[in-house]
């Protein structure tokens, strides 16, 4: 049987669909040994999902996705094997949270004055879990016909520079390498394509972050292109950073993001990070 490895997964405990077990579940079922569990700004999902993944034979690696701030794209961060109970990390986290909350509801507000009424109420339902964020107020906006497609409702009202937009509490993105390695994750720069860097500036700012502990570069994920992926492999090779991939799943039927897969139907190749000895 065939083994695939996936370093970056959501469940419902933020954008997510599946909970973490329905996540270890359909791993299983897809064939994937290794897997992270990488929620947003929550390690809420960690416990049940490495438990799980013992009881199933598999490897469930307990992760988190954290953003910090940037301008012009998304800087994230995953931290692989990451404690549950570092409380300086928790508090970080619970203060992203709440100012995701504030945001989330000056967000409706806007909709609101643009015509789209969504209830609080509404978006906590379709959220489910700790973490309320912008694709749930993207399914609410669908489910109610404000638009016709999920990525309509970023691309017309709910990203950076869409009228519904409200920024949120985030960490620099030293601080956020700094306070992963603190609560003892394997750190790697997520999608870096999304960072939207000229090839140059993406060497300067990952050799600058490897100063204060970057230790891994995603190499694979998805809607990255072969140039980029040769660029972030070289990139890794003259800084000493990790290999890793993901396929940044966050529900079953999303396009190009199959578990274990970082396109349609092409897996992410076995790596190895030996930092956490996989
Ligand atoms: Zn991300
Ligand atoms: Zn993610």
């Amino acid at each position: 049987m065939s083994t695939l490895n996936d370093f970056h997964v959501h469940s419902s405990e933020s954008d997510g669909l599946l909970s973490p077990h329905e996540l270890i579940d359909a791993a299983v079922e897809s064939g994937v040994s290794v897997v992270a569990l990488c929620d947003h700004d929550t390690t809420a999902g960690t416990a049940r999902f490495t438990e799980y993944g013992k009881s199933r034979g598999i490897n469930a690696l307990p992760g988190i996705e954290l953003s910090a701030e940037w301008k012009g794209g998304n800087c994230h961060f995953v931290g692989l094997s990451v404690s549950d109970d570092y409380q300086p990390l928790e508090l970080i986290l619970e203060k992203t949270r709440k100012s995701r909350g504030g945001r989330n509801d000056l967000i409706l507000k806007k909709l609101s004055s643009l015509g789209m009424d969504i209830s609080a109420t509404q978006l906590r339902d379709e959220a489910g879990g700790e973490v309320v964020a912008r694709p749930h107020i993207a399914r609410v906006m669908l489910n109610a016909g404000y638009v016709d497609s999920f990525q309509e409702a970023f691309d017309k009202y709910l990203s950076s520079d869409g009228p519904a937009y409200v920024d949120r509490f985030r960490l620099a993105p030293k601080e956020a390498v700094k306070i992963l390695r603190d609560a003892g994750a394997f750190v790697a720069i997520a999608h870096p394509r999304q960072l939207a860097l000229k090839d140059s500036d993406l060497f300067n700012f990952l050799a600058e972050l490897k100063t204060v502990g970057l230790q891994g570069i995603e190499v694979y994920s998805p809607n990255t292109d072969d140039r980029q992926i040769a660029l972030y492999k070289n990139i890794a090779a003259e800084l000493g950073l990790t290999q890793t991939g993901g396929s940044d799943f966050h529900a079953p039927g999303q396009s190009g993001r199959g578990l274990g897969h970082y396109r349609e139907s092409t897996p992410i190749p076995p790596l190895t990070i030996p930092e956490l000895g996989v």
